[in-house]
């Protein structure tokens, strides 16, 4: 709104994070272009991270860094810190300043699961820092050194096999109870051969039980390691629970099927660090899949608050597991929009190239992140009846 030459703000939003829902929200609530709306970005760096990229980082074969000023709406205001803390109207930052909110997008992302005994001897692949000092010790490495991989799940089997390509000559294992444990038994087959072909050998059935600075413990015995690479799940910033903010029992921030978050109208969540009910969140499993349409959807629910409007429930659906095998090789289940796996696979050079071309396709959704939509969520379950209250 403006008076004379004065613009007016009506709204002021604060997205925390500039990861993929962080920047799909501020983009698609910049972008309609309402001079009343002020949106500032908080994030640490002044960079975005391609996370989806964070193993070919660490294998050097791509940069998974590119500056946020040629990502972010020009309308949105960038602001690099951390927030330390939510207050009621405000957020704490670790420079000692402070951001006045109207409503507030709570977009933190996650880091690497903690717990592992020594995980301090690792290399975690979950983010930026533990990628690029990966990248470092591995031009560091002597020929026939032992590379560990932990972790079965997606992540881990990409770093396995861009570690394997990119450094033939180092022994890359990959160590897990199990590989690619959500899909069809033939899907794992075709990933365990890949792997072999790629020359890393796996060690299944094994539960990694401590990091040491030149091994890894598991229930079977101790196999050497010069360079341990943790690729385990992922765990979520604890800002929402330091905040009195209610929270899952992992640390995720609760929120309605809207994500507004319970009890605080004013703040919204989406991406990883988000716990949307089940009903509508269930197969929302942490991606950048996920998070890019729950960003756009969080600042639809944000637009609709300052409107005075009741806003939709989120409904999104899940398309496919992909991942890169090497630069030339590579694997992608098709899912239901329940995430649950379809029949179609796309194996081998087609789904590299098709792997990639998301990759890419991820940063043009949000620089066009008015036009954007996606595939809506399978049909709602019922919300569970409210607990009835004890005598
Ligand atoms: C190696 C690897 C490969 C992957 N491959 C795929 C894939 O192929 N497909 C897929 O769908 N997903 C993939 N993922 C998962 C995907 O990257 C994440 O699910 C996705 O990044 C989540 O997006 P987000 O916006 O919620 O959080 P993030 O991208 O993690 O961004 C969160 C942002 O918030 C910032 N932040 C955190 N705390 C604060 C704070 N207190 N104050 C201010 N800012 C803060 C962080 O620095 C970060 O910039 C992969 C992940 C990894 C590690």
């Amino acid at each position: 709104m403006s008076i004379g030459s004065e613009v007016v703000v009506l709204a002021r939003v604060v997205v925390v994070g500039a990861g993929y829902a962080g920047v799909m929200a501020a983009n698609r609530l910049a972008a309609v272009n309402r001079s009343d709306v002020r949106v500032t970005v908080v994030n640490p760096r002044p960079e975005f991270v391609e996370r989806v990229r964070l193993h070919e980082h660490a294998a050097g074969v791509a940069n998974a860094v590119r500056p946020l000023s040629g990502l972010l709406h020009r309308d949105v205001r960038l602001r690099v810190a951390t927030v330390d803390a939510i207050a009621e109207r405000s957020v704490l930052l670790d420079d000692g300043g402070a951001l006045d909110f109207d409503h507030l997008l709570y977009a933190v992302g996650s880091t690497a699961a903690s717990g592992l005994a020594g995980s301090e001897n690792a290399w975690s692949i979950a983010d930026l820092d533990g990628a690029a000092s990966l990248r470092t010790r591995l031009r560091q490495l002597p020929a026939r050194a032992h590379v560990v991989v932990i972790g079965g799940g997606l992540t881990g089997i990409e770093s396995a096999a861009e570690i394997a390509y990119r450094y033939p000559s180092l022994r890359v294992e990959l160590v897990s109870q199990s590989v690619a444990s959500g899909l069809p038994e033939s899907s794992r087959t075709i990933i365990e051969r890949k792997l072999a072909n790629a020359g890393v050998v796996l060690r299944t059935g094994l539960r990694v039980t401590a990091v040491r600075a030149d091994g890894v413990e598991t229930d079977a015995g101790r196999l050497p390691s010069d360079c341990t690479v943790w690729a385990g799940s992922f765990d979520v910033p604890d800002l929402a629970l330091r905040s009195g903010l209610p929270v899952a029992p992992d640390g995720r921030l609760r929120t309605d099927d809207a994500l507004v978050c319970a009890g605080h109208p004013r703040i919204v969540g989406a991406g990883d660090a988000v716990a949307p009910p089940g009903h509508v969140g269930d197969q929302l499993r942490m991606s950048c899949q996920a998070a890019i349409p729950m960003g756009a959807h969080g600042a639809d629910t944000v637009l609709a608050l300052i409107r005075g409007e009741r806003p939709a429930p989120v409904s999104i659906g899940m398309t496919g597991q992909a991942m890169s095998l090497g630069r030339r090789d590579g694997f992608i289940q098709a899912t239901h929009r329940d995430d649950t796996p379809r029949e179609f696979v796309l194996s081998g050079r087609v789904a590299a190239v098709v792997k990639e071309r998301v990759c890419r396709y991820t940063i043009t959704l949000m620089r066009f992140p008015r036009a954007y939509r996606w595939l809506p969520g399978p049909t709602p379950t019922a919300p569970a009846p409210p607990p009835v209250a004890a005598r």
